[in-house]
Parts: structure tokens; sequence; C-alpha cells
């Protein structure tokens, strides 16, 4: 995984690491919000596993029932109370209760669920200690090896935490041990390769509970790692969006958000009937302003002129953009010509009252607009387009700068000819 900068979700998760970019080979703990978070979001997942693992461990200890009858015949009566009298019904109660009760056991402490797990395993241990220690017949020295295969249930099967791996392995092997050695006549030959087979098989399975546990942290970082990656895709995509939506010198709508959004406009006024006005707008003798004021005062301009429109034109209900150089474009859905006569006389009027300074403006002394409007009812003139709106917008707005600039122009009548 790459390091990222900046408050990314990425960079986040990084510094939630603890600012590396990959576990510590013999780790197996995150930081402790990340860890919390980890044991939150795997709990269900374990809770499965411990429950699938119990059932199919539950059958198998049941089924070497025959193995007593076989080899221990004498004591097979109290090896079937223990196995199917005490154990049995203890572990039935937890699994049931874990089967039955899923929130319960979710809201148990981690630690405690881990425990039950471990427990289950050394009370496997206990019963079967306890049958040796009662058969104590020369063909039940190969019972011991019975202690390897609950080492692997505790370590491999019911995968249970590396740290409480250690404990349950080092318990089974303390049971393992005592029942050997409190076995005077255990044959002396099988008692250091049982010693070592069930040994070897501690070790070998805590090995393996390691890998697994660090493998499955490591994968959860990397899904982790992904889904963030992902996260900052998408915010980065919709700030993309947004960008190729705006224009960088003003914030307003660009010149291509604003013909998607008249063709818009235009299809859903033709589908509900609607008029649709324009309102086209052009300060007037800017070139003035840029002569004298400089070109970076000409765009503070720009950006007053901007934050104007957009304070005082609903941009959520009506689309302001720029159309180009010092124009400005209005959409206006659902208006009438004399409605968007009056929302452009009260834009021009709000554009004058900023009485921003501009002395070669003849008439004002200060920056005005040229406002041209122009509306049409698409749905009575199918096959006419947004086009001729723009042109007649662009046509009163021509006739405003002709008659003195600083005014209102409508274009006649419906403005797409009917
Ligand atoms: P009229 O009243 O007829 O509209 O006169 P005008 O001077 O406003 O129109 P003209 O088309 O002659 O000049 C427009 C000027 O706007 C020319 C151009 O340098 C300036 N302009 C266009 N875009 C920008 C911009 O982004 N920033 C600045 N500072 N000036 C711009
Ligand atoms: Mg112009
Ligand atoms: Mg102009």
């Amino acid at each position: 995984m790459r390091a990222a900068v900046g408050s990314s979700a990425y960079a986040r998760l990084v510094q939630a690491i603890g600012g590396g970019q990959r576990l510590p080979r013999f780790r197996l703990r995150f930081p402790p919000t990340l860890e919390k978070r980890y044991a939150a979001d795997t709990a269900a997942a374990r809770h499965r596993h411990a429950l699938i693992s119990g059932w199919i461990a539950l059958v198998t200890y049941l089924g070497f029932l025959p193995v007593d009858w076989l080899l221990a015949p004498d004591v097979f009566s109290r090896a079937l109370w223990l196995r199917v009298g005490v154990f049995m019904p203890c572990a039935l109660v937890a699994l049931l209760a874990f089967q039955f009760m899923p929130e319960a056991h979710l809201r148990t402490p981690r630690l405690l669920r881990e425990a039950i797990v471990a427990l289950s395993g050394v009370a496997a241990a206990v019963t079967l200690a306890f049958i040796i220690h009662w058969g104590h017949q020369p063909q039940m020295a190969y019972y011991q090896g019975g202690f390897a295969i609950i080492v692997v249930y505790g370590n491999v099967v019911q995968r249970v935490r590396f740290r409480w791996a250690l404990v349950f392995s080092a318990t089974v092997l303390g049971i393992h041990l005592a029942s050997i050695l409190s076995w005077p006549d255990y044959p002396v030959d099988l008692r250091p390769p049982m010693m070592l087979f069930v040994g070897a098989m501690a070790l070998f399975s805590l090995l393996a509970n390691h890998n697994i546990e660090r493998d499955e942290r490591r994968r959860y970082l990397l899904n982790l790692g992904e889904a963030a990656l992902l996260e900052d895709l998408e915010a980065t995509h919709r700030q993309l969006e947004a960008l190729s939506r705006s224009d960088g010198l003003t914030g307003l709508a660009n010149r291509g958000h604003f013909d998607r959004c008249l063709a818009e406009a235009w299809l859903a006024a033709e589908a509900a009937g609607t008029p649709l006005s324009l309102l086209l707008m052009d300060v007037d003798h800017f070139k003035a302003y840029n002569d004298r004021y400089g070109h970076p005062a000409g765009d503070e301009c720009l950006r007053c002129v901007a934050d104007e429109l957009a304070r005082g034109l609903q941009p959520g209900r009506n689309l302001v953009a720029r159309y180009g150089g010092e124009e400005f474009a209005v959409i206006l859905p659902g208006q009438d010509a004399e409605g968007a006569a009056r929302v452009a006389e009260c834009v021009r009027a709000a554009v004058q009252a900023l009485e921003l300074r501009h002395e070669a403006a003849p008439a004002t002394g200060c920056v005005t607009l040229s406002v041209g409007c122009a509306t049409a009812h698409p749905a009575a003139m199918r096959g006419s387009g947004t086009a001729m709106l723009v042109a007649a917008a662009d046509g009163a707005l021509y006739r405003a700068k002709r008659q003195g600039r600083n005014r209102v122009e409508s274009a006649p009548g419906d403005a797409c000819g009917s």
C-alpha cells in the first residue's frame, strides 16, 4: 500500500495504523482504535466460524466413542457417561446459546468469547485425561495422541486468537504431561515419541495459528486500504466533476455546463408544458474598465458581479452561468416573459446598486449591466431548439446596448416564433 498525503481517507488509515505502510512482521495487534474496529468488524464472522467449528468438533468428539469401546472396554460405561452425560450437555448448552442468542454472544467481551472457545478444548482434554486415568491399559497408550487432536482443534479449527492459542496449547500440553507421567506403567519406549508427537503438533498448529491470524489481519488492512482508496477516488471524481462544470474565475457554471442545462431545461419544459426564459447579460464598457483599472481589477469586478448574480437569482432553481468574457446567462425554468423581465430588471438594478466605480462609463460612473430576455414555450414549438432562444436573447441584448446600455430589453412575443 502506498502512503498518501493530506486528509484523505487513505491518509487517515495510514495514520491509524501508526504511520507505517504495512504490519510489522510478528505483531498481531493493531493500535487500540483500529484494534477495536477490527474486533467489531470481524465479530460476526468469528461468531459464525466458532459455531460451525463447534458443531463439527462435538460430532468428532462423540465419534471417538467406538474407540473407547474397542480400546477401553472396561471403562466404556464411564467414558460414555463422561462424553455423553457430562461433556455433550455442556457443549450443547453453549452451542445452542451461541446459535439462538447471537446478539448476546456478540455483546460478550471478546476476551471472554475467546476464553469460552479455548475452555471447550480444555474440557475435552480433561475428559480424555480422565478416561485414560480410569483405563490405564497398555492398548490405551495411543490415547495420548488425542491431545494432539485437541490442540489442533483449538489452534487451527477454532483458530482462537494467538495469545489464547499459546495459553490453550500450554494447558493441553500440561494435561498431556500430567496424564502420561502419572501413569506408572506407561510403555517407556512410547513416552518420548508420544510427548514429541503431541509437542510437535502443538508447535506446528501454533505456527499455523499465528500465520492465519497474521494473514487475516493483513487481508483486513488491505480491504480497509482498498475501501479508503475507493472513497478518495470517488471524492476526487466528485471534485473533478464539479470543476469541469464551473468557471475558474467566478465559480459560476461554465459555458459547457450552461449548454447542457439549457438543453435539459428545454426538454423538461417541453414535457411539462411550461415556459422557459433566458437572460443574457453583458457588462457595459468593460474594455474601458480594463483599460482604466487593469485586468486584475477587471477580474475582481467580474467576481463581484458574479457573486451578486448568484446571490439574487436562487441558484438552486435557476442556473446562473458565465457565458463567456464579461457575459453572463441565466436560465429561468417556468418563468414567462413578464416574470423574466422583472427578474432581469432586479438583477440590473442590484448590480448598479453595488456602485462599483467605473469612471470610464459615460452615463453612470459605475459598473452596469445590459440584459436581453427571451421566453419560449417548448411544448408549442416542437422541432425548434435552444439555439433560437439564445439568438432571441442575444438580439434583445444588442438592442439594449444600442439603446444606451444599463437597461433590459425583451425579445418580442415568443422567442421562437409563436
Ligand atoms: P459593451 O458595453 O459594448 O459591452 O463594451 P465592452 O467594452 O464591454 O465590450 P467589448 O466586447 O469591446 O470588450 C469586452 C472586454 O472584456 C474585452 C476583454 O478584455 C474583457 N474581458 C473578457 N474576459 C475577461 C476576463 O476574464 N477578465 C478581464 N479582466 N477582462 C475580460
Ligand atoms: Mg461582450
Ligand atoms: Mg461588454
